[in-house]
């Protein structure tokens, strides 16, 4: 598939039938797989051959639907996860311990951050987070000695911040550390991060690649750039014998495109088992099959509703990339030039009190805590996912109360702009 364009991969990519085979990607239910002899058996335990044993380490629907979006990302090598949580940490716990520091960008996704900044913390994983404007040198002043990664977010979730891959990509490469990038909004039919210098890219595949709403999953993908051994010191899990595959030296077998992934499934799959189901992967290849196509409608469907809320007197500020308004349109300009995604937020004039009457009037967009799918939503954080905080907190933290984002789905985006018109004139 190298060489085809990104609607072939997302159609064909990691599953080629042989002859009188399935042609769709077969659902294999099944946790374990038969040996003629525990000789057999013996050598894929030592990773000395390739095959399946357990489903909790390797799965072929799942792997068909991993090297496809390996494809669609142009990677080596990938592996599925049972969410976007699980990719996250398995693509920072892969190169670092207790002892060492990741830094990251402020500008990412809530769980995320809590992941990094609390719980990571608690295993021995400290970290420092950087705005994600920051200037070379602020971000390198960040670093320090035990520093073993760098990551951010290409479209952030919810901020709608746009990342300088390439600005961090310099910083990393200067440090000697991977630049480990969640590419979940732009999908790489928008985006790929590997392009621009990052070298693992992570997905929460529960939002645009599903885009039904239907599996909750994630994703990890090595670009097989980074040169593991000539870092050997700074990253010994991957350079160093593996006590526990009998003295396996990760970056030596498998090399600089298969050591990462090989790690992070025989090692952190191994003990974390964080795996997804074969029928969740099934579902997910059914989103990546027409994500090419519903891309591009979702970003048709968030300009529009941007534009729209943006010439409103009762909206008070609307954030979206693919606005000349956005402090972010430059980066994205040169990032996002096919448009980013559908997620629009907005902050209504009247706040938490219009934000509550506003999103009760809407019929077309429902309230979840849930973005990118096919059905539009929408979201006050202030009464949801920010419910703790008080007003002077909300400010603080960007969310002010009468903040709303939108989720713009597939919809004609005539009847989304009516919806959001009418439940503005209703708040008036
Ligand atoms: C949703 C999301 C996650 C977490 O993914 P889950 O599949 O919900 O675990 C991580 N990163 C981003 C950018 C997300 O939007």
């Amino acid at each position: 598939m190298t060489g085809q364009g990104i609607g072939t991969r997302c159609v064909q990519g990691g599953y080629t039938p042989g002859n009188g085979e399935p042609r769709q990607v077969p659902i294999i239910q099944s946790t374990t797989f038969k040996y003629d002899s525990s000789e057999a058996m013996g050598r894929l335990f030592d990773l000395e051959a390739q095959g399946y044993f357990y489903s909790r380490l390797q799965n072929p629907t799942c792997d068909h639907v991993a090297s496809k979006i390996a494809q669609m990302e142009g990677g080596v090598a990938g592996m599925l996860t049972s969410s976007g949580q699980a990719a996250n940490f398995f693509a920072l716990f892969n190169v670092c311990e207790a002892g060492d520091h990741i830094v990251a960008s402020s500008s990412i996704y809530g769980g995320t951050y809590n992941l990094i900044k609390v719980t990571m913390a608690k295993m021995g994983v400290s970290s420092t987070f950087v705005p994600s404007d920051a200037s070379e040198e602020e971000l390198a002043a960040a670093f320090q000695p035990n520093t073993k990664a760098l990551f951010g977010e290409s479209l952030a979730n919810p901020a709608l911040t746009v990342l300088d891959i390439e600005k961090f990509a310099r910083v990393a490469g200067e440090k000697g550390v991977p630049l480990i990038v969640d590419n979940t909004f732009p999908t790489p039919v928008n985006l790929r991060p590997l392009e621009w210098g990052a070298n693992i890219v992570t997905h929460s595949t529960t939002k645009y690649m599903d885009g039904h709403g239907v599996a909750v999953g994630g994703a990890i993908v090595d670009g097989g750039t980074f040169d593991w051994m000539a870092h050997a010191e700074r990253f010994p899990g991957l350079t160093t014998p593996d006590d526990s595959y009998h003295g396996i030296v990760y970056a030596e077998r498998f090399g600089q495109a298969g050591a990462f992934i090989t790690k992070a499934t025989a090692q952190l799959m191994r003990d974390f088992g964080c795996t997804q189901s074969p029928q969740s992967a099934f579902y997910l290849n059914l989103g990546l099959e027409s994500l090419h196509v519903r891309m591009p409608r979702h970003v048709e469907n968030g300009q529009a509703v941007a534009e729209f809320l943006e010439g409103h007197p009762l909206v008070s500020s609307v954030n979206y990339p693919g606005l000349p308004s956005s402090p972010y349109y430059q980066l994205a300009q040169k990032y996002l030039p096919q448009g980013g995604c559908g997620v629009v937020s907005c902050e209504l004039s009247g706040g938490r009190p219009m934000a509550e009457k506003f999103m009760a009037a809407l019929r077309l967009a429902a309230i979840e805590t849930h973005v990118a799918d096919a059905r539009t939503c929408c979201l006050n954080p202030a009464t949801s996912t920010h419910r703790q905080l008080s007003d002077e907190e909300l400010v603080a933290a960007g969310v002010p109360a009468g903040m709303i984002r939108l989720s713009c789905g597939l919809e004609d985006k005539e009847d989304l702009i009516a919806d959001l018109s009418q439940a503005l004139d209703a708040c008036r």
